[in-house]
């Protein structure tokens, strides 16, 4: 019997805290930090550690940190190993250890606690790092290190200044060689898929300047990022994140729920593993009180939403399903996240109401889709329409044209779509006006007084 993804994340976490780290529970997938959307990484939640503007109160941590990343939004069911929900174990050091001992502690947990074997692990490092590539050398052969450039083995600085530093990634063989063009020289450089990035560790060690160059920090950081789901993949043997047992029951679920099969047909599968990770994402991003809207992080949760809904409607399901397999997923998580299971009822009220107003338009807008598809293309005034008249987010218009085969101009869309912002700001500007301008005369006529400054700080507000 394989090792479940519960004892792999507690391994994980045990395995540091021996090691004197602290342990901490996730931060909300929402940050504190306010140029963010989401968290996206373990280190989120430390930014201003990394940044040196805290002290940390503990130096070494280790944590399992809840991600969303809205950038794997279109790879997810179509890549084995992306999902926009998912959980990155961490370990963190601020200026105690660096690299020579945290390399060794992946490789010791990775081997020895999980017993992988060795030869299926090819680590990367920064093609100038020979730091790095020193202490691997000591480690696995030469022929496995792998020497990357900074697309790949380089994080940082976010923004024009900041700290930044090269990392070094692991990459699983997971042996899976049938979509590879060349089997033979495959190595974690092919895209085939075959090998798979499972670990990743920034070492923090330097601040990018104004000038382009880089100082060395005074306090060196660790920032580890290793993918559960991956991991746990890599364990069970099997091909794809949604094969491991974090995904079995939600996609049984779906199964029952929609009457379809898994494993018979990847169309099929696409379908059923964007519904399975979307509605994970769906339920932890509601848990925090996100609730769908036209912008911001309740626009990333309609979109997620509505995609799941069109791929169920491929499916054949036309009818509201969505709150079933939510049930799947709250089942899956509440012993770990137990605001899952507080928020239960809110998240499926949610849910019931967004789909319910999705499906209205649905189907009408699928048959709109289809008469414009006969064009040969989608235009942007097209997609406009779709988006404005039937509420469909641009993604899923964009992958149906994908599907098809067929280009949509996304730059007209755009510019409709500021247009349209523009209108609508102006016109809540003008009911605005109107409302505060009702407001502001009876202040004033409460004041009794001809003294009226309503309207000039209606106007500085109008600035902002
Ligand atoms: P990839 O190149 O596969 O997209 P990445 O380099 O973008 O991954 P990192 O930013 O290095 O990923 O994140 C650290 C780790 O988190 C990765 O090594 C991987 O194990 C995991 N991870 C990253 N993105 C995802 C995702 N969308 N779904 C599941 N796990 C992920
Ligand atoms: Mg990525
Ligand atoms: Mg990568
Ligand atoms: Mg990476």
């Amino acid at each position: 019997k394989y090792m479940t993804s519960d004892e792999i994340r507690e391994k994980f976490l045990q395995f540091f805290e021996q090691k004197n780290h602290k342990k901490l529970p996730s931060s909300p997938l929402v940050p504190s930090d306010p140029q963010l959307m989401f968290t996206v990484a373990g280190m989120v939640p430390f930014k201003p550690i990394f940044w040196g503007k805290v002290e940390p109160t503990h130096t070494m941590i280790t944590t399992c940190q809840k991600c969303i990343r809205t950038n794997d939004i279109e790879n997810v069911g179509k890549t084995a190993r992306h999902q926009t929900f998912f959980e990155m174990l961490g370990n963190f050091s601020f200026g105690e250890y660096f690299k020579k001992e945290a390399i060794p502690m992946a490789w010791e947990f990775l081997t020895k606690v999980l017993e992988m074997p060795e030869e299926k692990l090819w680590p990367s490092v920064y093609i100038e790092d020979n730091e790095a590539y020193e202490i691997w050398k000591k480690i696995v052969p030469e022929e496995r290190i792998m020497k990357f450039d900074k697309s790949e083995n380089w994080w940082g600085p976010v923004g024009p200044t900041g700290p930044c530093g090269p990392s070094s990634e692991i990459y699983f063989d997971t042996g899976f060689t049938d979509d590879c063009p060349d089997v033979e020289n495959c190595t974690p450089a092919c895209d085939c898929g075959r090998f798979v990035e499972i670990w990743n560790i920034v070492f923090t060690e330097y601040y990018a300047k104004e000038d382009g160059s880089f100082e060395p920090l005074a306090r060196k950081n660790i920032d580890t990022g290793a993918g559960l789901e991956r991991i746990v993949a890599a364990i069970q043997g099997v091909k794809t994140n949604f094969d491991t047992d974090l995904f079995k029951e939600i996609i049984e679920k779906i199964e029952n729920t929609l009457n379809v099969k898994y494993g018979k047909n990847s169309k099929t599968d696409t379908s059923i593993k964007v519904i399975a990770d979307h509605a994970r994402a769906v339920s932890f991003i509601i848990a925090e009180g996100i609730l769908p809207s036209n912008e911001g992080r309740g626009y990333v949760l309609r979109r997620i939403l509505r995609r799941s809904i069109r791929h169920a409607n491929l499916l054949g399901t036309k009818t509201a399903f969505f709150s079933k397999i939510i049930d799947s997923v709250i089942e899956k998580y509440e012993k770990i996240y137990p605001e899952l299971i507080e928020k239960q009822d809110f998240i499926k009220k949610i849910v019931n109401a967004e789909e319910e107003r999705f499906l209205q338009t649905l189907e009408k807008g699928l048959e709109r889709l289809n008469n414009i598809i006969k064009k040969g293309k989608i235009s942007g005034a097209d997609a406009f329409e779709l988006y404005d008249t039937y509420g469909f987010p641009f993604d899923i218009t964009e992958e149906i044209a994908e599907e098809k085969n067929i280009p949509v101009d996304k730059d007209e869309y755009l510019k409709l779509m500021k247009e349209q912002k523009e209108r609508a700001r102006k016109a809540t500007g003008n009911k605005e006006y109107a409302k505060s301008n009702k407001a502001y005369k009876k202040v004033g006529d409460d004041l009794k007084t001809t003294e009226f400054t309503g309207y000039n700080s209606l106007n500085e507000t109008e600035k902002v």
